[in-house]
């Protein structure tokens, strides 16, 4: 047997390539595959290159690769030289052949430019495969997996909120070693920069850091520019001029000019000193591309990430809130802690190296918070309230926003709210379970969701960063923060103090999904009586079911145990894709939106049934599913118009829409009705706010349902066909992006195929449904009693192509 196999209880072991095997077949198929045999030659090689080399050390600092290949040389071909990374204190000399590297040993004495050189055999390590570096996933999973048993033992939910906090906070001990890197840092700036500040901000001091969280520091420079500037302006020899406390100004600041900076000079400048003068600091880089340019490292000896930042005065102010909430109530801390964990388990938060498309934790503790300041009492204050409470001393403006807060909780009076944390954990999950995301801005300084349609205007397609700019030069005062552009997306969540900022805009849309389904799947699980319960028989109960790795749960099933057959299709609200005409509209319709942009949705939505896929007309011997709401009105080929009036029919039909049939009409008919909404919509629960949701003051918009009929399979070969339109064409755009090219693809395919054997009868209702989940259209389908397997693959089809069409149809003709 190879040497790298060894057997194991559970079968077989490769050490070479860290891999189990269960039986011995599994295992002469590993030895043979791939990955085996390149692992085998790599090591082969690396063993024969580490003959062949000699460890070199002694050079001076600046000695270069060249200079070394010319000197060993001599003693046989060189093939490469390495230096160490970091300082250049050693490198290694790799000769082609073994008798280079002999010949080089025997030699006694080493010499270049007098300097006397150390030259060694390279030392021979054992090859070994170099597991990547255990992710942050990795490492909370094991902490789950230590955790487990101790939170199984817990008696309550509360206790074992509190046993997470107490496993995986940052221990004192590592808060006492940051702090006295932090010192460190701070003598190695104040020698070059005199007077500058280095602060800890981010969860290293905000109260929510966890044992592997990075570093986050802000490098002052404000006081040092004062000193230059006082040293520019004095008679004396700028090398003489001293700060407060007697220090010279160093080298650096006669060759950098503070005041005329750029930001790029100088964080390579802090990156300069960080790699040759901290000990221990190493893995130095400029990431000049984030949002806020941080030059990070790596601290060897707490085998620490950290970050310094040079422009960074509202994340300190913003950690102060953070720390002033989690004085004001203690509650605040488990729950963050609870559920930063859930949110990881299920893939929600942790973008790798700080960026990505999900939530990060600042964004999670604040969606936390701001559920605080709406639960039932309040259990905290909102921004404004807090403001209101400060004194005068505590005013704080940063860049033009208002960062005013008390500096000590005992300035605010205690919460009357009185829940446990096992009941709060359960309210956040139904909180955001039905949060209206599309359709609001959340607002920490309100303590209320605003209506997202109020930011027309204050979004980024509005403004350019240059027009910005210019006004704040022309002004010659500092930009105003409301003429900034307000990064709208699937989650708004507006800082509490940079009002132009929102902290969720890298989410992607699947991401803010996800995180609402999950706040559904876990408010469901918070009511079962093993999420209460502590179980007897020592099963997993309370916060360890809730852990579940995401992926790992139960898939939920209808009551047969199929998977969901529902055929329904949404339709979200996307206010960034909408046409400035309709989103001016909107914003008038103020808290009224929802019904308006509905409206236009049902107009697209007939557009594409009747004019893009040729629909037509249901039949009127299509029978009635039982208990079906509205259907019972439907007027077959037609939308279902309840009550519809002549006005509401004329308002809403105002700017032509090709076509004789004037769908537009028809669909704002069936939208203009006064009846109630959709039972969904109309029992809507409570918002956010726990006040009774509705969907608007105006008229209520209705459920209108249509009844279609299609003829042909327009959905089948569409892609063939319309490749062959393109070429004619030259219309390239993909699917669903033009209306006259799919309207050309299905009058091909009437043309060209066969009718389907019956006629598929079909209708679709639409609902619309906000304020207590997110702002979405949603079409159910009702299948024709025959042909149903058929009417799969056009349903299929629909899902896909439905919303494309109606986006596209809502940008060019609304
Ligand atoms: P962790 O490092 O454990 O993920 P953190 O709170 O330190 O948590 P970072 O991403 O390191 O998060 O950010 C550091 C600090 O910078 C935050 O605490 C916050 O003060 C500020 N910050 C982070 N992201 C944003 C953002 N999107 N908008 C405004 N401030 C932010
Ligand atoms: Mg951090």
């Amino acid at each position: 047997m190879e040497v790298d196999i060894i057997t194991t209880p559970k079968g077989f072991h490769c050490k070479l390539c860290n891999i189990d095997m269960p039986n011995k077949p599994s295992l002469d198929e590993h030895v043979k595959g791939r990955k085996h045999k390149t692992l085998t030659d790599v090591r082969a090689t690396r063993q024969a290159q580490e003959e062949r080399s000699v460890f070199v050390s002694g050079f001076q600092k600046d000695a270069s690769q060249t200079q070394l290949t010319e000197y060993f040389q001599r003693f046989g071909d060189v093939e490469n030289v390495i230096f160490d990374k970091d300082k250049g204190v050693y490198a290694i000399v790799q000769f082609s052949e073994i008798e280079g590297q002999q010949t080089a040993l025997s030699q006694l004495v080493h010499e270049i430019n007098g300097q006397r050189l150390r030259v060694k055999p390279r030392e021979k390590k054992g090859f070994k495969l170099i597991n990547k570096k255990k992710t942050d996933f990795q490492n909370l999973q094991e902490v789950l997996e230590r955790l487990k048993p101790v939170l199984v033992q817990a008696e309550t939910v509360n206790e074992q909120m509190h046993c997470v906090v107490e496993r995986i906070q940052l221990t004192e001990n590592k808060k006492n070693a940051r702090a006295l890197l932090v010192q460190l840092i701070q003598e190695v700036f104040t020698e070059f920069f005199p007077d500058s500040q280095i602060m800890a901000f981010g969860s290293s001091v905000n109260t929510f850091g966890i044992h592997s969280c990075d570093l986050d520091l802000f490098l002052d420079l404000e006081n040092t520019k004062t000193f230059q500037a006082r040293a520019k302006s004095s008679t004396e020899p700028v090398a003489e001029a001293s700060s407060d406390d007697g220090r010279s100004e160093d080298s650096i600041l006669s060759d950098i000019d503070l005041s005329t900076a750029s930001p790029a000079d100088l964080l390579e400048l802090v990156a300069a000193i960080l790699k040759k003068c901290v000990p221990g600091v190493h893995k130095v880089q400029v990431v000049a591309s984030a949002r806020l340019p941080v030059v990070k490292f790596h601290y060897h000896q707490l085998d620490l990430q950290g970050d310094i930042s040079i422009n960074n005065r509202l994340a300190v102010r913003n950690t102060r809130y953070l720390q002033l909430c989690s004085g004001l109530d203690a509650r605040l801390r488990p729950l963050v802690y609870t559920i930063r964990y859930w949110a990881r388990q299920k893939q929600l938060a942790g973008n790798v190296g700080g960026a990505g498309p999900l939530l990060n934790n600042y964004a999670l503790t604040l969606l936390v918070i701001f559920f605080l300041q709406n639960s039932d009492p309040p259990v905290l204050p909102t921004v404004d309230q807090l403001k209101a409470m400060a004194c005068e001393e505590e005013e704080c403006v940063i860049e033009g926003w208002d960062c005013t807060f008390p500096s000590q909780p005992i300035a605010v009076p205690p919460s009357k709210n009185e829940q446990d944390l096992c009941v709060l954990l359960a309210a956040f999950f139904s909180f955001y379970a039905t949060f209206d995301f599309a359709g609001s801005v959340i607002s920490l300084r309100e303590g209320r969701a605003l209506p997202v349609t109020s930011f027309i205007g204050q979004t980024r397609e509005e403004t350019t960063q240059e027009e910005e700019e210019e006004e704040a030069m022309e002004e010659e005062q500092p930009r105003q923060p409301h003429n900034q552009a307000l990064k709208l997306g699937p989650l708004n969540l507006l800082d509490p103090f940079e009002l132009s900022h929102n902290v969720a805009g890298n989410l992607s849309e699947r991401s803010q999904l996800n995180f609402q389904r999950e706040c559904q799947e876990a408010e469901k699980y918070c009511r079962s009586l093993q999420y209460l319960r502590k179980s007897t028989k020592g099963k997993p109960w309370g916060l360890v079911r809730l852990f579940t790795p995401h992926g790992e749960g139960p898939k939920h099933k209808n009551q047969d145990g199929s998977a969901d057959k529902d055929m329904s299709i949404s339709i979200p609200f996307r206010l960034a894709l909408l046409p400035e005409g309709l989103r001016a509209q909107l914003q008038q319709a103020g808290d009224d939106f929802r019904p308006l942009w509905f409206q236009r949705v049902c107009v697209a939505v007939v557009q594409v049934f009747q004019n893009v896929l040729k629909c037509g007309p249901g039949s009127l011997t299509e029978p009635t599913p039982a208990g079906d709401p509205g259907h019972a009105d439907a007027a077959p080929g037609s939308c279902v118009s309840m009550d519809a009036t002549s006005e509401e029919l004329n308002t809403s039909n105002d700017s032509g829409v090709a076509g004789q049939d004037s769908p537009r009409s028809t669909a704002a008919a069936a939208v203009g009705t006064k009846r109630p909404l959709s039972s969904e919509s109309s029992d809507a629960s409570t918002s956010p706010q726990g006040k009774k949701a509705r969907l608007g003051r105006g008229p209520k918009p209705g459920a209108p349902c249509w009844t279609w009929s299609q003829t042909h399979a327009v959905w089948a070969g569409r892609r063939k066909v319309r490749r062959e339109l393109v070429k004619e064409t030259v219309d390239s755009r993909p699917e669903g992006s033009s209306t006259a090219l799919e309207t050309q693809v299905t009058e091909h395919i009437l043309e060209k195929q066969p009718r389907v054997k019956v006629p598929l009868v079909f209708r679709v209702q639409a609902k619309l449904v906000g304020a207590t989940q997110s702002t979405k259209v949603l079409l159910q389908i009702h299948p024709p009693s025959e042909g149903k397997d058929h009417f799969r693959d056009f349903f299929h089809f629909l899902e896909v192509f439905l919303p494309k069409m109606v986006d596209t149809l809502m940008e060019t003709t609304m």
